[in-house]
C-alpha cells in the first residue's frame, strides 16, 4: 500500500489538473525529418506533453521510436486535410512534404495540405485558443530578385509551374495564418525555413544534400544540376529547431527567416562533400529541373536581433554527421 498522499481536495477536476503536464504541444507532420528532431527537443522539457499529428506520406514512426509508450508522447495516424479534434496549448504546424521529387508526386495534394491543411490547424487553434506556428520557406521568394532575401521581399513566383502547389500553397498558407490572426485574434507565428539538412532525412528523397552524401557513400558519382553555379545556403537541423522553438515563445509574429547565410553553388557543395566523404569519387554534371531558383540565401538580421538566434554550425562540422547517420541506415562503414 502506497504512503503517499493524494492532494488535498481531489475533486476530479483538481486533481486531474495536479498531474497535467504545463503544456500540451501538436507537431504536425512530427514523423518527419524537422518534426522528428523538433520533438526530440521539446521532449526534453518534462513540462512538455507532445502529440504528433501524421499521415506518414514522407515521415516514418522509426523517426519518433524512443518516444513510443512513453506517458508524455502520443502519436496519431491523421491527415492534416482532415478536421481535427483535440484540446491543444501550442500548434507547431510542419505536415508536408518539402523535397521536390515529393511535392511534385501529386501536386493537388500538396496545395490541399498547405491550404486545407493550414485551415484545419488554424480552426483547431481558434476553437482552442492555441498559438500556432506555421513553417513556411524559402520558397515564398521564388527565384529572387533580390539577393539576399529579406522578409519586407514579395518573391518572384510563377503561378503556374510545377513548384507552384509548394511555394504558392506555402504563400496561401501564410495569408491564412495573418487573416485568422487579423480577423480573429489568433497568436501566429511564421519560420520562412531556408535548406535544412542533417540525420533522418529520407536516402532517397531527391534533395541536394541527402543525393550527395548517399552517393558519395555508395561510390557513384555526384550529380550536380547545370550550370552548377545556382546557389543554396544550408542549415543544420538542430540550429533549425533552436530558432523554430524561439520564434514560437517569443513576441513576434514574423514572417521571420529562419536558416544559415553560409551560401554555396552546388559544384562547392559536391567538393566538399567530395574532400570529406569520398576523395575518389566523382562529380557530374547532370540536367536540371524546371524552375530552379538561381540563388538563394537568407537575410537573417531579424531573427538575431528579434530572437537572438543564429545558427552555430558550419556545412564542414553538419555533413560528416549527417554521414554518419547515413552510413548506418545504408550499412556501409568507412574504409579508410
Ligand atoms: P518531411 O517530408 O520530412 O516532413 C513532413 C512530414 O509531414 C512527414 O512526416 C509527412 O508524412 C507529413 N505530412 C505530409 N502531408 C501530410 C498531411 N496531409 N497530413 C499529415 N501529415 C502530413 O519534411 P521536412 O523537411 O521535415 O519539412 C517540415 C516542414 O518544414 C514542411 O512544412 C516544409 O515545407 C518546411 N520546410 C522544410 C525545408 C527543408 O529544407 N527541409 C525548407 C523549407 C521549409
Ligand atoms: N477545425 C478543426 N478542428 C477544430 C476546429 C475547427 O479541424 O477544433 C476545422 C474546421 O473543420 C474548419 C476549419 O478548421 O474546416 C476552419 O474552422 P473555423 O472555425 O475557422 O471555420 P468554419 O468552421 O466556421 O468554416
Ligand atoms: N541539385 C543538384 N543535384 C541533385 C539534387 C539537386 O545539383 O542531385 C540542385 C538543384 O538543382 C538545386 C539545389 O541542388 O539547385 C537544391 O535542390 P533541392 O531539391 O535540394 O532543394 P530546393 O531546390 O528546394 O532548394
Amino acid at each position: 500500500h502506497s504512503t503517499t498522499k493524494p492532494p488535498p481536495n481531489p475533486s476530479p477536476l483538481r486533481s486531474a489538473k495536479f498531474f497535467q503536464a504545463n503544456m500540451r504541444i501538436l507537431v504536425t507532420g512530427g514523423a518527419g525529418f524537422i518534426g522528428s528532431h523538433l520533438v526530440d527537443k521539446l521532449m526534453e522539457n518534462e513540462k512538455n506533453e507532445v502529440i504528433v499529428v501524421d499521415n506518414y506520406f514522407t515521415g516514418s514512426k522509426d523517426n519518433l521510436r524512443q518516444w513510443i509508450g512513453h506517458p508524455r508522447f502520443e502519436l496519431i495516424r491523421h491527415d492534416v486535410t482532415e478536421p481535427l479534434l483535440i484540446e491543444v496549448d501550442q500548434i507547431y504546424h510542419l505536415a508536408c512534404p518539402a523535397s521536390p521529387i515529393f511535392y511534385k508526386y501529386n501536386p493537388v495534394k500538396t496545395i490541399k495540405t498547405n491550404v486545407i491543411g493550414t485551415l484545419n490547424m488554424l480552426g483547431l487553434a481558434k476553437r482552442v485558443g492555441a498559438r500556432i506556428l506555421l513553417t513556411s520557406t524559402s520558397e515564398v521568394y521564388g527565384d529572387p530578385l533580390v539577393h539576399p532575401q529579406d522578409e519586407s521581399y514579395w518573391g518572384n513566383v510563377n503561378p503556374i509551374g510545377v513548384r507552384s502547389c509548394y511555394d504558392e500553397g506555402k504563400r496561401v498558407a501564410e495569408t491564412l495564418m495573418f487573416d485568422y490572426h487579423r480577423q480573429h485574434g489568433i497568436e501566429i507565428r511564421i519560420a520562412r525555413i531556408f535548406n535544412t539538412y542533417g540525420p533522418r532525412m529520407n536516402i532517397d528523397d531527391g534533395r541536394v544534400v541527402s543525393n550527395f552524401i548517399a552517393q558519395a557513400i555508395r561510390d557513384e558519382p555526384l550529380t550536380v544540376q547545370s550550370p552548377g553555379t545556382q546557389t543554396r545556403s544550408f542549415c543544420y537541423v538542430s540550429d533549425m529547431v533552436d530558432g523554430l522553438i524561439r520564434l514560437m515563445q517569443g513576441n513576434n509574429t514574423g514572417p521571420i527567416n529562419i536558416g544559415n547565410p553560409g551560401e554555396f553553388t552546388m559544384v562547392e557543395l559536391a567538393e566538399n562533400v567530395k574532400e570529406l566523404i569520398n576523395p575518389k569519387v566523382k562529380i557530374i554534371s547532370v540536367e536540371n529541373t524546371p524552375d530552379d531558383p538561381r540563388q538563394r540565401k537568407p537575410d537573417i538580421t531579424k531573427a538575431k536581433e528579434l530572437l537572438g538566434w543564429e545558427p552555430k554550425i558550419k556545412l564542414r562540422e553538419g555533413l560528416p554527421l549527417m554521414e554518419e547517420d547515413f552510413r548506418k541506415r545504408l550499412g556501409i562503414l568507412r574504409t579508410n
